[in-house]
């Protein structure tokens, strides 16, 4: 079980279950999203998103039909993004979590869009797109 909240702390999540397929994704639409080099991202079954409190706060965008990124009106962060192509699971963003967890990122992804600016020094393996492994 995780932990997390928004900056401002109007909206806290509990994480009833694991993360898979965490990333750093170095897209321009999660450049810009994060407004940082880059988001760090994983699945979570959306069955274990519990929103404890700040429901009302919470809004979203869609930059693409039927994706939407679900963030804090109040501050501003990130929180997850939905897909109604597959509405199991959700994208959370994990800079969002109080709690530490015990996934770890498997690769950089989307290395061709990433800022010239940033130097990517993990070793991590580096994509192009998705992680080969992505379903
Ligand atoms: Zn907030
Ligand atoms: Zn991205």
């Amino acid at each position: 079980m995780y932990l997390g909240k928004c900056l401002c702390g109007e909206v806290q999540i509990k994480i009833n279950g694991e993360i898979s397929d965490i990333i750093h994704c170095h897209c321009s639409l999660c450049r810009k999203n994060s407004g940082t080099a880059f988001a760090t991202n994983g699945f979570i079954n959306s069955l274990d998103l519990e929103i404890v409190s700040g429901k009302n706060s919470l809004s979203s965008f869609s930059f693409k039909p039927g994706k939407h990124r679900h963030f804090c009106t109040n501050c501003g962060s990130p929180v997850y993004s939905s897909n109604e192509q597959d509405p199991t699971r959700y994208r959370l963003r994990l800079g969002i979590l109080d709690s530490d967890i015990e996934e770890r990122p498997i690769s950089h992804n989307f290395v061709s869009s990433k800022a010239n600016w940033e130097e990517l020094d993990a070793k991590l393996p580096r994509y192009d797109s998705f992680e080969p492994s992505r379903k």
